[in-house]
C-alpha cells in the first residue's frame, strides 16, 4: 500500500472528484459537494442538505482518483 500523498503525479489529469471531506462528501475540483471559495474550487461549506459541514477539509482520495493515480 503505497503512502498517502497529496502530490498529484506530474503529467497525470483527472477530471472528477478526486478528494474526500471529513464529513464524506466529495470537495475540491470539479462535481464537487462543497461550494467553490474565491480562491481554490469546491473548498467552501457543503452543498448536501443537512450536511453541518462549513469548510472543506482534505480527508483523502476518491476511490476513482485512487485508481486513476495508480495508487490502489
Ligand atoms: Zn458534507
Ligand atoms: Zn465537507
Amino acid at each position: 500500500m503505497p503512502k498517502m500523498s497529496r502530490t498529484v503525479p506530474e503529467g497525470v489529469r483527472f477530471y472528477g472528484p478526486k478528494s474526500i471531506c471529513t464529513c464524506g462528501h466529495t470537495g475540491d475540483g470539479t462535481i464537487s459537494q462543497h461550494h467553490s471559495s474565491p480562491f481554490a474550487p469546491g473548498h467552501d461549506e457543503c452543498k448536501v442538505k443537512d450536511c453541518v459541514c462549513v469548510k472543506f477539509t482534505w480527508k483523502g482520495w476518491t476511490k476513482e482518483y485512487k485508481e486513476r493515480m495508480g495508487l490502489i
